[in-house]
Parts: C-alpha cells; structure tokens; sequence
C-alpha cells in the first residue's frame, strides 16, 4: 500500500493535496474497472486482497483529505450495475456491503465505536459464517415465493426470480403462520464445493476453459438467461437476515428472527451462534477459521452482528457499511500474480512434473512462489504461457495450484506455448511418454535427480527413518558420487575416511549417522517395502503384502493375479507392483539389501489373528457355513479368504462338489482338507503353514 500524507493537522501543503488527489482519481478507475470485471462480468483480472489493499488506500486518503470524496467513490456505494438482459428491481432498503477487520485489534477497535455509540450498555453478538456467494433479496406476498432480485449497485438490482426457484432449499410457499403480507429475506446463494469441483470436471472433460472458483462460477450460474443453464448447476442458499416486511412479526433480536426463519422452512447456517462478550467472538472466529476447508461450502470470513435490533438501527450506516456489523476477513485463498517460468522437476519414480515458477505472492496467509502444474496435458488444457497474469490458489495444507490464466491481460507478443523437454534436466537422457497416463518420464533409471528422491524418500520417517538423510545431505552425496543407489547407504561407513574429509562431516555426525542406519536395518519389512517408492503403493498397501506374502522372495515371484487377490488391492497397484519385482536390478537390489542383512521378513506381529495371514479358499458346499459365513469367519481369525485358487493358496477347505477349484488346488499341489478336519484345527488351534 501506498503511504500517504499524515492527517494530524489540517494545513497539508499544495503539493500534498494535488498528489493525494491525482492517486484517488486513478484508485477510483481502477476499482470502478475491477468491480466491473468482478460483479457484472464475475470474470475478475486480480486477486481479492490486491483489490482490498486499494480500496483500503483510497479509504485512508479520503480520510484525510475529506474534500476529495466523490458521490461515485467506491467507498460511498455498492459496486455492480445490473445487466441490461435482466429487468430491474429495486430494492425496498439497500442491500449494504460490510466493513471488513483484518485481524483482531480491528475487531476490537469496532467493538469500542458500537460501545461509545450505543444507549444500550449491554452488547450481544451474533457470529455467522460469511457464505462466498452471491447476496439474493427474496420476497413472499402471502407465504409464496413471487420475486428474487441479486443486490447489483445496492438500490437496483436484476430480477432473477426464474433462476432462483431452481434451487431446491428455497421454499417457494413457506410453511403456515406466516403473519406479514409481503417480507423480505436475504441471504446468499453458493455452489458447494463438490457441485463445482463436478462442474469443473465436465468442462475439463468438454475441453473448456475451467472456472477459477465457486463464488463467480455460482454469480455466474444465477445471472444466466436461460433457466435452464442456473438449474443444471444445483446451487444451493443461506438465508441470514429478514428484511423489510408489511405488517411482519416483530423481533426484538436477529438472532430470534433468524429462529423463526428456520421455523418457516428456510435453511439458515447451522454455525450461526450468539455471544454475550466480545472474547468468545474472537475465540469463535478463530476456531472456525481453522474449520474453514472442512466445510462444504466456501466461506470467506465471519461476519460479527449485534444481535438487538434497536441497537442496530440506532448505530444505523456510513456510506455503504452498516455500524452495527462487520466482516472478520479471512487471508484469501486465491490470488493473482505472474507465472515467470515453467520449470520441470524429476521424481523419484523418474516422471518428469512441471511446475510454475511465481512472482511470490501472499495466499492463505503463506507467501507462494512455486505452484504444481501437475503435468503436460494440464497445462495444455489451460493453456498456460510464461508472462501470464494466473490465479493462484491455496487451501490449509493443500499444495498451491495454478487454476487458470487471466486470458484477458495476456499481451500475445510476449508469449509462447510451453514444450515438454525432450531430454531429463538432470542426466539428459531422453524423456519418453507413457501411452495410458499424462505423463513424462526420464528414461534413465540411474538418474542422479531419480537417486536424490529415492534415497529421501527411502530415508523418511515414513520409510526406514534414518536420522539425518534429509533433502540436503541425500543431494550432497548422490553428487559427491557417494551413493548411486539405495543400496550404497548401508556400505557408506567403509567410505569414513573420505567422509571425515567433508565439511559438515564431523566425527560426531558421522558416529550418529552410521547408527541410524545400521538401525534402520532392523525396521519392518513394511517399512522397507514402502522405502523402495513403488509407485501406488503406500502404509496400507505395504501392510497387506506383509500380510500375505510374508517375506520378499515370495513378493518377488508373485504374478500380477497373486497381488490382485488380496482384497484391498486393484490391478493398477498389482500391475505396479509385480512390474517393480520383475525388473531385474530391483531384484539385483533386494538381494543385496538382504546379503546386507536387512529385514526382509514378517516380524511376528504383523501377522494378528489365530489364522496368522493365512490364505484360504473353499470349494463346494457346507454344511456348517453358507460362504458368507466361511469368508467371514476366516477373517474374523486373521486370515485372508481367497476366491480362487492360486499357489500363494495355503489351504483349499471343501465341502461337497469341490468342482472345478478342487481339480485346479490338486494341480498347484495346494494343501486340501475337508470340513471337519477344518473345524478340528480350528477347535485344536493346528494352522502350521504346510511346508
Ligand atoms: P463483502 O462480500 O466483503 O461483504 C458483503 C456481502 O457479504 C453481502 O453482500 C453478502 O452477500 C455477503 N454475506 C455472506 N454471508 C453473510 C452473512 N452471514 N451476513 C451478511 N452478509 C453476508 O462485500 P462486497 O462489497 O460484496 O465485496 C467486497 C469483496 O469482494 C472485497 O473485499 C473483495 O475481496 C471482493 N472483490 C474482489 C474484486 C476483484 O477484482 N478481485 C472486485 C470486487 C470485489
């Protein structure tokens, strides 16, 4: 923001006030420009906290230099023209926007004016999440629904009474009771996140431009001609506040007004709450921050009210803000800035992801100079250029995204389509296309890039936990020729002499390191399994191959269709995983590992229950189970059932009219027993694997 001139006196210099003025005039433009993109085109050019900072700008100088205030400033009126295509409405009372606090000194700061300016001692507050969408006016005359209207400019806004009776939580005849001729609610109609997330999927499908959020997508879904276009989008509503109304119930609070709302029909935001002081609000307000992306639906803040109703109309409004409410204003999520490069990067599995190098930019309150770009075909589809104005966005923990360039602000002249490189950026080896997925790889499985990730991965908390393989040291290594493989960590300490050389390589790391690798030898198997990086598979896949091949060398040598058996697992990972198993220096590796004297075994307790993992099928009819029963209880005793027959089989258990099953279980030498020699190791506890 820019600083201006300081308001303590009234005798500011010439110089002072002509500059003052010459920045609110073209602060006042490009707000004007902004607010057009944003609320009747809902095609915005820059992120909403840019927007807030000049909007704050030309508030403080109109501040201070009160006489530069115009009648279409920004800060006196609600921005957004109707469209022509719609016919008007005017509204009965204005639809006002809100004053914003950005953290809690503001919050405390209005808490004060409403105190100094208020008769009424006592303060009560009502705290409702600021739903990000559109504000509608709904009016019933004699309990049906007749007319909806967004809020354009505040005093007009468009009649969108045909789009709104699409959407299904607003009651086109409310519930009976209902005392007024004609009222007024207001409140906010939104795409949840999962609607947008379908739509976005379908015009990713159909090869259109994606939408940047639900907000304008859901303003966009309303101001739609054609009705039918709005209902296909289910947008959804929040009614926060009963508006003008003939003859209506009279309330002496909102937050009873909005009780008798939802006891007519409407759906009012569950998370609404009041307060009696002004430190549960706060502490409201930032616990459901952190609820934020739990939610369905986006919300950009809380929005603070006092809660008695004579109370608000004796603070009454300045300019386009009522006194008696304010926005606690989340950090946004999106933003825009400039996407400077595409840059690759190689992963440990050798697949080449580009990812956009930023002009940094604060998002979710994090500064982003860095944004996944998934893969080629992404970046294609959004027709992503270096130079372009993009959107940024991020939400929580999630990895900042790219979604889409602003087209409009594209100069053509300084841009050009990006190109995958056709050789790695690590090892320049050729870079090859998978035909059934998007994406690029380095053909080169010695990759230094492909090494550095695996041994990081390998060395994880997630992996085999050694201590002191972070990013850096594993980098360092690979390139000091230390370590080409995964293998070469167990055999580092035979290279002490020329470590202890290294700077940063004292005797005491050295010491610490060498230990937390001969430890690691000792993880379970599990953990070595996720430590290779095979692709799809994580924890959970890794615990169910422990589980039922017990060991490596059965690993190795299961096919696609043994791994597929195991319930839990897809042909996808299967495939991965033999395919993994069937390389031959991977194998190479394994064995090494175990020479090494690596843990390749199931320990003990990996394999629960009394069946201990063991794989069993049955075959033919039972008198004491329906197959049901017999899947279930083979479960129950910690083994694992198998629906057919394959020579990772431990046991085929028949009933009568074993059948096809039988014949295959007598070919792979399977172990078969009947019922009741079942039922017997099971009532004599006998499940030895048989050898
Ligand atoms: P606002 O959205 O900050 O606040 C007022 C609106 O909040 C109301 O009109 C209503 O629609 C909504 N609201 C949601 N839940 C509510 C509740 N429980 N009670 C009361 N109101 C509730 O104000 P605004 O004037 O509509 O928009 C200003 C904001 O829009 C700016 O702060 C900026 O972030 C964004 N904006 C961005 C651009 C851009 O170019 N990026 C341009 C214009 C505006």
């Amino acid at each position: 923001m820019k600083s201006i001139p300081s308001k303590n006196n009234n005798t500011h210099d010439f110089s002072q006030h002509t500059a003052a003025s010459i920045r609110a005039t073209e602060l006042r433009e490009r707000i004007h420009t902004y607010d057009y993109q944003y609320y009747v085109l809902n095609n915005p050019t820059v992120g909403d906290s840019q927007y807030d900072n000049l909007l704050e700008e030309l508030r403080e100088i109109e501040q201070t230099f009160p006489e530069l205030i115009t009648n279409d400033s920004p800060t006196q009126r609600v921005s957004g023209e109707p469209l022509t295509e719609f016919n008007t409405h005017t509204h009965s009372e204005p639809m006002l926007s809100l004053a914003n606090a950005f953290n809690k000194d503001e919050l405390l700061r209005w808490d004060k004016r409403v105190r100094d300016n208020s008769e009424n001692k006592t303060i009560d507050y009502v705290c409702e999440p600021k739903i990000d969408g559109l504000a509608i006016s709904l009016i019933y005359t004699s309990g049906t629904f007749t007319q909806g209207a967004t809020r354009g400019d505040g005093q007009v806004g468009e009649d969108i009474t045909a789009n709104l009776r699409t959407i299904r939580t607003l009651p086109l005849k409310i519930k009976a009771g209902a005392t007024a001729e004609t009222f007024e609610v207001r409140g906010e109609a939104y795409l949840s996140k999962l609607e947008f997330e379908r739509i976005n999927q379908d015009r990713m499908k159909a090869e259109e431009q994606l939408y940047m959020n639900a907000r304008n997508t859901a303003a966009g879904s309303l101001r739609q001609l054609d009705p039918k276009v709005t209902a296909s989008r289910k947008l959804n509503m929040f009614i926060y506040q009963l508006g003008h109304s003939a003859g209506a119930q009279e309330f002496d609070n909102h937050f009873e007004s909005l009780q008798w709302l939802q006891k007519k029909g409407f759906p009012i935001n569950p998370l609404i709450k009041q307060f009696t002081s002004i430190d549960d609000v706060i502490d409201y307000c930032e616990k459901l921050e952190k609820q934020r992306d739990t939610l369905d639906y986006d919300i950009d803040g809380i929005v603070i009210k006092i809660n008695n109703l004579e109370t608000q109309r004796q603070l009454g409004v300045a300019g386009r803000e009522p006194r008696w409410a304010i926005a606690w204003k989340f950090p946004a999520e999106q933003a825009v800035t400039k996407l400077q490069q595409i840059e690759v990067s190689v992963g440990r599995t050798g697949v080449i992801t580009p990812y956009a190098r930023l002009e940094p930019v604060i998002v979710g309150g994090a500064r982003i100079s860095v944004a996944t770009l998934h893969n080629y075909d992404h970046i294609q589809k959004l027709d992503l250029r270096a130079g372009d104005d993009v959107i940024i966005q991020r939400a929580g923990d999630v990895i900042p995204q790219v979604v889409a360039p602003i087209l409009a602000n594209r100069k053509v002249q300084n841009t050009t389509q990006f190109i995958m490189p056709t050789t790695c950026p690590s090892c320049d080896s050729k870079v090859t296309k998978d035909l059934d997925n998007a994406a690029h790889y380095c053909s080169n499985s010695t990759c230094p890039a492909q090494v550095i990730r695996q041994i990081e991965h390998f060395a994880s908390k997630t992996a085999m936990d050694i201590e002191g393989f972070g990013e850096e040291r594993s980098k360092e290594l690979v390139n000091l020729n230390f370590l080409q493989s995964l293998a070469d960590i167990y055999i580092l300490e035979t290279r002490y002499s020329e470590l202890i050389e290294l700077p940063g390589y004292g005797e005491k790391t050295l010491k610490n390191l060498f230990l937390s690798i001969k430890e690691s030898k000792n993880q379970p198997l599990e953990k070595l399994i996720i430590g290779l990086g095979i692709r799809h598979v994580g924890n959970e896949t890794a615990r169910l191959l422990v589980q039922s091949f017990k060991n490596l060398d059965n690993l190795t040598s299961a096919t696609i269709e043994d791994i597929e058996q195991i319930q839990g697992i897809g042909h996808v990972t299967a495939n991965s995983v033999a395919h993994f198993f069937s390389i031959e220096r991977n194998q190479q590796l394994l064995k090494t590992f175990s020479d090494l004297g690596l843990n390749t075994s199931a320990n003990e307790q990996d394999v629960n229950g009394d069946l201990n993992g063991l794989i069993i099928a049955c075959t033919g009819k039972f008198r004491t189970w329906s197959r049901g029963e017999f899947e279930s209880l083979i479960k129950s005793l910690g083994g694992r059932y198998s629906r057919t027959i394959t020579k990772q089989l431990d046991y085929l258990v028949i009933g009568v009219d074993g059948g096809k099953k039988l014949e295959r279980a007598k070919e792979l030498e399977i172990n078969i027993i009947n019922e009741d020699d079942f039922i017997n190791y099971i009532e004599k506890g006998i499940y030895a694997k048989p050898n």
